[in-house]
């Protein structure tokens, strides 16, 4: 036996970046990997399960995602991917989206998610569920003029005190941790004037709480900013 392997030298040509930040979008964990340079690429959550310790996806930050010709892809650590790599070409990065120019909004425009005018009963409580009768948003039409926020459906309680590296939470805050799906009315309410609400409902909780408490889902954004 010898246990000095054989040698080789890398003739592969690999397309690579240095990964930034990390944001998971499903509850698969799939994730789009936001990279130095302005790139961005997707990965399936098996593939972060697969290079990072249980729960430590943040450690991949700072490293190269490594995208061979035949569809794999591994994880290097930057010395180690920049000593073996030189670059021989660099795609240009899509160009920044200009902000959205709409119009102010207009918040005499509501009227109630089910489609009926605002009203002094739709604040009752069911007490089985902990939600109100109904929830007042932006007519169709104001949120038609515009959009100042992506339209985002779903924010998890991580309350007061957590720590993000990035969109990665690194230390609980004191939320309880669930992640709430809004209707898409109340989804483009939001998108389409970030403070219309000043409280909102948390399936965990069950119960509605102060924006303060809550982040867009994948992201270190608190609801309402
Ligand atoms: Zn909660």
């Amino acid at each position: 036996m010898n246990n000095e392997l054989p040698l080789y030298q890398c003739h592969k040509r690999v397309r690579a970046a240095k990964i930034e930040h990390i944001n998971v979008f499903n509850e698969n964990g799939d994730a789009e990997l936001i990279c130095e340079g302005g790139y961005e690429t997707s990965v399936a959550g098996e593939w972060l399960a697969r290079v990072a310790p249980p729960g430590a996806a943040h450690s991949l930050i700072g490293g190269y995602i490594v995208q061979y010709g035949d569809g794999y892809a591994s994880w290097s650590p930057a010395a180690a991917f920049e000593d073996g790599y030189t670059l021989i070409e660099q795609p240009k990065p899509a160009e920044p989206q200009p902000p959205v120019q709409a119009p102010p909004v207009d918040r005499s425009a509501q009227q109630l998610s089910s489609g009926e005018p605002v009203d002094d009963e739709h604040r009752m409580i069911n007490p089985a569920t902990g939600l109100q009768k109904d929830y007042v948003v932006l007519t169709a039409e104001e949120r038609a003029k515009g959009f100042v926020r992506p339209v985002r459906n779903t924010y998890v309680h991580v309350g007061h005190g957590a720590k993000f590296d990035g969109p990665v939470q690194m230390t609980r805050g004191s939320g309880c941790g669930a992640a709430t799906t809004i209707s898409r009315d109340i989804a483009e309410t939001y998108a389409r004037d970030p403070k219309f609400y000043s409280g909102t409902f948390c399936i965990g909780c069950r119960t509605h709480l102060p924006l303060s408490e809550f982040v867009w889902d994948g992201t270190n954004e608190v609801v309402g900013s």
